[in-house]
């Protein structure tokens, strides 16, 4: 038991656990399997930095290898602690097998606050870490792949792909070690919006089904939803970007370190973020709206949608009951504790929990390592193929319409859209799409479709612990 007597991270994760595995039939032996962690690597190294050796404490979690590589981010927090890496690493098995992207799940973590340290001495941390992971098989493209998490981004997985190169100077695949890499460095387009983007799916996932929004006494589409947004890093900047941009919701506030911005007439996402980082990441002084500062109280704010994007256990037991959004989309990962997880679905609320919420990046890791593997960017052998047959098309209808007198027009935005063939943001956008979508209706038919599935979370786990079990039955266990 942690903080004011609630489970710890990793406890809440097995309660929910335990609470699926009753409803399914599987023996308490695989149970058990699916459940425990394989291993955690603690790892203390030093670095001479600024005159003298600074000790770090990192860690390389492995939940479950039923499949491999296994996959997981590498966070830098000064939170980061071996129950919170192996809860993330179960976290990300469930959420693997949900999408259907064929890893295990792992996770890692460098107890560091990244602001503290100039670039240069945050490579250094860097790749002296990623030595550490990769001489013990821990990074590896056939076995475990890293990804960003909080604290790390594209720099960061830049290092370890060069790392990894420099000390496995023939291993042809050796990009494939780590995902998240900027483009010019064998990533792939899309990547750094893609759990954001996959939120905004997520959610016109849920809205296209009626009566799944009436569960949460909502209707319609996101056009003019109220949306509260906590943690404007990564995943909450492009999910509010996106949902306010594209499908017209209104962003009421924005949570951050510093206290919450609160204005109803709808913020400009694209505005502020540029603004907070000409202002040292702090939302104080923004000339427009209201500022908050005590900004988990604004967690609290009359909305449609709450999106907690930046950290675990920020809903607890504390605060679950004043919670008044009756819908909340887990875009971070544990943003809500187990005690809190009852209490707000006994109010009511509807809950698109983390382990499908925020899939969208493994999702894109996983077109990335494979586009890594296979040495061609996607959309490079089809995409003038496509265009010429569409041209064929376009001017066959032209034809028949000049022919038979028919005065047929296509508009000139519709044809520029037909002529146009996929490039590779285009289909990594699709497969997120689709990828979304599928796990989505996998989840609410195990809602619907059973009497004793009361919840997304529940149908969640049930529907992802079934096709790990499906994979350890068919190796013999
Ligand atoms: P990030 O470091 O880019 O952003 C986190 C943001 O939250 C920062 O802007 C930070 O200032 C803010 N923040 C930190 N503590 C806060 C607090 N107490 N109150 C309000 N704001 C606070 O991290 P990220 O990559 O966006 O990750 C956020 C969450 O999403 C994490 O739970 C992470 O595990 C999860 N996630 C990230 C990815 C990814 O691809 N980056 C994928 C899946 C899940």
């Amino acid at each position: 038991m942690s903080v004011a007597g609630e489970p710890s991270f990793r406890e809440s994760v097995d309660l929910m656990f335990k609470q699926a595995t009753a409803l399914m039939d599987l023996g308490p032996g695989l149970q058990e399997k699916i459940r425990v962690c394989n291993s955690t690597y603690t790892v203390r190294f030093g670095v001479r930095l600024r005159g003298k050796i600074e000790t770090f404490v990192g860690y390389r979690s492995v939940h479950s290898e039923h499949m491999e590589p296994v996959t997981g981010g590498i966070r830098y927090s000064l939170g980061v602690n071996q129950d919170e890496v192996e809860a993330l690493a179960a976290l990300m098995t469930y959420k693997c097998a949900l999408v259907e992207a064929p890893f295990g799940g792992s996770k890692g973590g460098l107890c560091i606050d990244p602001r503290a340290w100039d670039e240069h001495e945050l490579e250094q941390i860097t790749r002296r870490f990623a030595y550490e992971l990769i001489k013990r098989d821990l990074i590896n493209p056939a076995q475990n792949v890293p990804a960003p998490d909080m604290g790390t981004g594209e720099r960061e997985m830049a290092w370890i792909a060069d790392q990894y190169a420099r000390m496995n100077t023939t291993d042809i695949n050796a990009k494939a070690c780590v995902t998240g890499k900027p483009p010019h460095a064998g990533g792939i387009q899309g990547r750094v919006e893609a759990t954001g983007r996959g939120v905004q799916y997520a959610l016109q996932a849920f809205f296209r089904h009626p009566e799944d929004a009436r569960m949460a006494g909502l209707s319609g589409d996101l056009d003019g939803k109220r949306v509260v947004v906590q943690g404007l890093g990564n995943v909450g900047y492009h999910a509010a970007k996106f949902l306010s941009e594209d499908d017209g919701a209104k962003v009421i506030a924005v949570i951050e370190r510093d206290g919450a911005l609160i204005d109803e007439a709808g913020i400009n996402i694209e505005e502020l973020r540029q603004w907070m980082s000409r202002n040292d990441g702090r939302l104080a002084g923004y000339p427009k709206g209201q500022h908050m500062v005590d900004g988990a109280r604004a967690l609290e704010l009359d909305c449609d949608i709450l999106i907690p994007a930046a950290m675990e256990g920020v809903i607890h037991l504390g605060n679950a009951a004043n919670i008044k959004a009756p819908l909340i989309i887990e875009a971070a990962n544990g943003p809500i504790t187990f005690g809190a997880d009852q209490i707000l679905r006994k109010k009511g609320c509807v809950i698109i929990p983390d382990m499908y919420a925020n899939a969208g990046g493994v999702t894109v890791s996983y077109f990335e390592w494979v586009k890594n593997l296979s040495h061609i960017r996607f959309g490079r052998m089809q995409r003038r193929a496509e265009e010429a047959r569409s041209r064929l098309l376009v001017e066959e209808l032209e034809r028949l319409s000049n022919d038979q007198h028919l005065g047929w027009q296509l508009s000139p935005d519709f044809k520029e859209k037909f002529l146009q063939g996929s490039d590779e943001l285009a289909l990594v956008r699709s497969g997120l799409d689709d990828t979304m979508r599928a796990a989505y209706h996998a989840m609410r038919e195990m809602w619907h479709g059973r009497d004793d599935v009361h919840d997304l979370r529940m149908a969640a786990y049930i529907v992802s612990i079934s096709r790990i079990a499906a994979t350890y039955k068919s190796k013999g266990l």
